[in-house]
């Protein structure tokens, strides 16, 4: 969940780094600095350094560098909201309290990854399946290996069928929510009835840097393999 920037800047002011490496490594004074050994990796010499004035560490053998909240996250391997609670305590701070709206638009948030993730999972599975055997030997044809295809988890949606929907909807996704993340489209003529948005394609989630499926890309496959009509093909 986001917080006000401004809070986060007041808990850095008010909580001195050198304090919270401090009770976790032992520090050395060097001038306007601290010096230590890096907990971040082995070293007998030390070329961790922490700058209050900076409100950053920084380590000259890894490269680990941050704030306070990233200290704790990482030295303490605590979540970012972790980090906050720890240090907020530390600083006589209260954590501000998500308002309704906010827990509830997270939740709606958090809700749409993990029904994205059922589909790419959905996805994958049918392009292992045994009747789009040659789905895979096409791509398999086109240069990927079956390594390259699982470690980017390619996928394949079928034809017009409703499948994915329902186990969707099986996994306890509700109609609204299928809508939203737009893998399904609401038909013109018959009010309630979907169709999937992607049809006959090659699947490959688009993912976020937590690794997170945020969208699908669909490549559109030849006729020959379920896609649509080469309106270009000599008759
Ligand atoms: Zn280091």
């Amino acid at each position: 969940m986001s917080l006000p920037k401004a809070f986060v800047d007041e808990i850095r002011a008010r909580v001195p780094l050198s304090d919270v490496v401090g009770k976790r490594v032992k520090l050395t004074r060097a001038g306007r600095e601290y010096k230590a050994c890096c907990p971040f990796h082995g070293e007998k010499t030390p070329s961790f350094t922490v700058n209050d004035q900076k409100g950053f560490y920084h380590c000259f053998g890894c490269g680990a560098h941050g704030d306070v909240v990233g200290f704790v996250m990482n030295h303490d391997n605590m979540s970012f909201m972790d980090a906050i609670e720890h240090l907020a305590g530390l600083a006589g701070m209260q954590v501000p309290k998500p308002t309704v709206a906010e827990q509830k638009k997270f939740q709606r948030q958090m809700s749409l990854y993990d029904l994205m993730e059922h589909a790419a999972k959905w996805y994958e599975a049918q392009l292992h399946a045994p009747q789009n055997k040659k789905i895979l030997e096409y791509l398999v044809a086109r240069g990927l290996s079956v390594e390259t295809i699982k470690s980017f988890r390619l996928g394949f949606a079928p034809g017009e069928d409703v499948l994915l929907k329902q186990s969707l909807q099986k996994a306890g996704y509700s109609v609204e929510a299928i809508l939203e993340a737009g893998l399904f489209r609401e038909s013109q003529r018959t009010k309630g009835e979907l169709y999937p948005f992607f049809r006959g394609r090659v699947m490959f989630p688009v993912q976020d840097l937590q690794g997170r499926v945020v969208a699908f890309g669909g490549r559109v496959l030849p006729e020959s393999h379920g896609g649509p009509p080469d309106k270009s093909a000599p008759k």
